[in-house]
């Protein structure tokens, strides 16, 4: 399953990420995009060792390289799990607004696309936060804890 919805093709994901990098002054070269086409076809936050086995072409050094550009120009997001292993995946922008759920045992972390009653109660809590703490808030992040169908 992939993130990016029907209306996103892999084309406007690429020109984002073109414009993200040249914000940044950096290019869009093919190891870059290798990455962002391996994280838009994997659907779900991954490792290194993920990518490398999804067939990146470059070393793992390059790699690390492309994904910190990619990260500092804000076209990929870095995450962190309970096996403590870096996963990396596309910027909301590129994908659609998700949340996460989170294997206990192995780390793995899948996407998952909440109904909108939901989303409307997670702004009504925002709401709740800014009246009784005076933070004014942006976004939200949810994370569902349990055990993934491997592990389970
Ligand atoms: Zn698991
Ligand atoms: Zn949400």
């Amino acid at each position: 399953m992939t993130t990016h919805t029907e209306r996103d093709t892999d084309t406007d994901v690429h020109a984002i990420v073109d414009e993200q990098l040249r914000r940044s002054r950096q290019r869009y070269t093919l190891g870059r995009r290798e990455l962002v086409d391996s994280l838009l076809h994997l659907g779900r936050p991954v490792t290194i060792p993920e990518l490398m086995d999804a067939g990146a072409s470059q070393s793992q050094s390059s790699l690390y390289r492309n994904l910190a550009i990619l990260e500092q120009c804000g076209a990929v997001h870095r995450l962190t799990s309970t096996d403590d292993a870096a996963r990396y995946e596309l910027a909301e922008e590129l994908s659609e607004h998700h949340h996460h759920v989170v294997c206990s045992i192995c780390g793995r972390i899948d996407d998952v696309v909440l109904p909108p009653a939901i989303e409307r109660a997670l702004t009504e809590a925002a709401n709740e936060a800014r009246e009784q703490r005076d933070y004014l808030v942006d976004s939200h992040r949810l994370e569902l804890v349990g055990t993934c169908a491997d592990c389970a």
